[in-house]
């Protein structure tokens, strides 16, 4: 594949911000092309259960609102090409995005590559991935049915993976490095009412123990220094995310955090360049935030195309 076709506009990752921006650029008769590595969706794709995006009552799971925004951007004639970007040259005209399948050249380019899990950076935590250790409880909670899980971090995802691992597994522990959780407020009470959760405040994983597979986690009080060992048989980490910045790194501006700079625009740095959901600086990271990113970068690219700004 690769083609020397210039598109008006190509999409880098078919999640929930790129799908967006492809509906919205189809639809204003823009050539589109969305460059996805695997399949639609990203992160949105491994949710079991969304509650919070309007007009689903009954919540939807991510895999099947990710295929709907897919063919409703292909109804309006936006394609999709199956490739890893490996090489983006953005300040090019047209700008080309080498690929695994070819170079492909367009006018505007879209970043929607959001961001994936952080990891704890330790020894042998790569090697124990689908043997203890894991980073989606929506994916992989089923496994741990009636066994002793623990989850590390405070934020929304560790809170939201404490509580839907409580539903399945027999033991949870929440382990977190301060006294208390950065997650909101509405996940406080169902997470201590929750009898078989169990909190250990102000700790750290230091080790994790395992023969063939995870057997345990070795926790470090940041506080006193004691070290102690929690039997477990799956360790989900939930710290965070990092922003998928690798390609566009000394090309487009990245704030402390790796991600993309750009406001409510989604404008970048560079001209007809532009940066949606979860990979661009923000205070909120959901599906509807990324939507909204989405159509935004249309409106902004359209006025690009049209010699504007
Ligand atoms: P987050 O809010 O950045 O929280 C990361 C947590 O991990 C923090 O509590 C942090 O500790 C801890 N942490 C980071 N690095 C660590 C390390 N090396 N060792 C131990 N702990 C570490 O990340 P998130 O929970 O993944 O959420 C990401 C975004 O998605 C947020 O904007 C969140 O609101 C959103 N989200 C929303 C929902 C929802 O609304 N239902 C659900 C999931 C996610 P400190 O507190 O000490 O920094």
């Amino acid at each position: 594949m690769g083609e020397t076709r210039v598109y008006d506009m190509i999409v880098v990752g078919g999640g929930p911000g790129g799908y967006t921006a492809a509906l919205y650029a189809a639809r204003a008769g823009l050539d589109t092309l969305v460059l996805e590595k695997l399949s639609a969706g990203g992160q949105m794709a491994l949710t079991e259960e969304i509650d919070n995006y309007p007009g689903y009552e009954d919540g939807i799971d991510g895999f099947t609102l990710a295929e709907k925004m897919q063919r409703q951007a292909e109804r309006f004639g936006a394609q999709t090409a199956y490739a890893q970007v490996e090489r983006m040259e953005l300040t090019a005209a047209p700008k080309a995005l080498k690929t695994s399948e070819g170079t492909f050249y367009a006018r505007t380019v879209i970043l929607a590559t959001g961001a994936n899990p952080r990891e704890l950076g330790l020894a042998g935590e790569e090697a124990l991935v689908g043997r203890g250790v894991a980073y989606c409880a929506a994916c992989d909670g089923m496994r741990y049915k009636g066994k002793t899980v623990a989850v590390v971090g405070g934020g929304n995802s560790a809170a939201g993976d404490a509580l839907l691992l409580s539903r399945i597994a027999e033991r949870v522990v929440l382990v977190h490095r301060r006294d208390q959780l950065r997650a909101t407020k509405i996940y406080h009470e169902p997470l201590i009412q929750a009898e078989n959760v169990e909190f250990r405040w102000n700790s750290t994983v230091t080790e994790l123990l395992h023969e063939e597979k995870l057997t345990g986690i070795r926790l470090r009080d940041v506080q006193t220094g004691a070290e102690s060992v929690l039997p477990c048989d799956g360790l989900f980490i939930s710290v965070g995310r990092k922003p998928a910045t690798e390609l566009v790194k000394g090309q487009l501006e990245l704030d402390a955090g790796g991600y993309v700079t750009a406001d409510e625009t989604t404008r970048t740095n560079l001209p007809g360049v532009y940066a949606v959901g979860d990979v661009r600086t923000k205070p909120l990271r959901q599906v509807v935030t990324a939507v909204a990113d989405g159509a935004m970068a249309v409106h902004m690219a359209e006025e690009y195309l049209a010699g504007g700004a």
